[in-house]
């Protein structure tokens, strides 16, 4: 059985960007009778919980409840699963597949903007990745704590998308834990993919530039590469990602202005070529009408 996920970042309500890409995700996993799983990617909450991102939380579970995009079991918190994401740093560390880093974001800026640097092929311009064990020390007696870097070696991986075909990327030395000791965002969501038995993930196509870097995060770690769909975004009218500022986005915006769960869900069903422009739907009418291989490959353009 299928197994995909919805995995928010509780940074803001969900727009109706996220919402779209919720429903597909649902659809996608549902319409094989598979489970559906939601994630919340609060890797750094503020301190003793942030009562803003709890807020947030809510408010998210609570809009993907009423628009009908139902899961299985808990929601799982990422910032719960701190060990996990250290004993899979431990492994790669063990493997020799990392190396500290003490460069500061200025300091990486500056060296990929130097006449030599590559940023076309890699972001990171190598400063630390042959250090000596005399430079590192230097460095820690100046009192730099380093992030730990991935030991890429510019390999080059392929990723299957089912909508997108196939993707080949060179993989960049990224940040694996950062210098407050915090897993990044790539192993985490790595680990908790495949600790979940998450394979089927669905999620918004401005992600696929990373998915080559996870995708040798999992060969390194030793686990399975799931299927990927990378779906269209919606754009604001600029053109750009879909944000706050463009208006009345969110389900409690819609609702505010008139507009029911289903109505959303029907304008968004509507998007994808799934319903007439004024029609009201559940998720389940949704669903019954999915077929991933009709999608839209454009963005949608929401225009208020
Ligand atoms: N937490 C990520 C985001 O909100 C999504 C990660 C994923 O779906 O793989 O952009």
């Amino acid at each position: 059985m299928v197994t995909g996920r919805f995995a928010p970042s509780p940074s803001a309500p969900l727009h109706l960007g996220n919402l779209r890409t919720a429903l597909l995700a649902w659809a996608f996993a549902r319409r094989e009778g598979g489970r559906f799983l939601v994630r919340i990617e609060d890797l750094t909450p503020g301190p003793g919980g942030d009562p803003r991102t709890a807020t947030v939380v809510r408010g998210q579970l609570a809009d993907l409840a009423a628009v009908g995009v139902t899961h299985d079991g808990p929601v799982l918190r990422q910032s719960e699963r701190r060990d996990r994401h250290d004993r899979a740093l431990d492994r790669l560390v063990a493997a020799g597949g990392t190396y500290p880093c003490y460069c500061t974001r200025r300091e990486v800026r500056e060296a990929a903007a130097a006449p030599h640097a590559r940023p076309d092929v890699t972001a990171y311009p190598g400063t630390c990745r042959d250090l000596t064990g005399v430079e590192r020390a230097e460095r820690e007696r100046d009192g730099r704590v380093p992030a730990l870097r991935l030991r890429a070696d510019g390999e080059v991986v392929e990723v299957r998308d089912r909508l997108r075909g196939v993707v080949r990327a060179a993989v960049d030395d990224v940040v694996l834990r950062r210098a407050d000791g915090v897993a990044a965002y790539h192993l985490a969501l790595v680990v908790d993919d495949a600790d979940q038995g998450v394979d089927q993930v669905v999620r918004g196509d401005d992600l696929l530039p990373h998915t080559p870097v996870q995708v040798l995060l999992q060969r390194r770690l030793g686990l399975p590469t799931p299927e990927y769909a990378h779906v269209p975004l919606v754009l604001g009218p600029d053109g750009a990602r879909l944000a706050k500022r463009h208006g009345a986005v969110t389900l409690a915006d819609r609702s505010a202005a008139g507009d029911s769960a289903a109505r959303v869900v029907g304008r968004l069903a509507a998007s994808l070529g799934l319903a007439g422009p004024a029609e009201e739907l559940t998720a389940a009418e949704l669903l019954a009408r999915f077929d991933p291989d009709a999608l839209p490959t454009e963005p949608w353009v929401w225009s208020g």
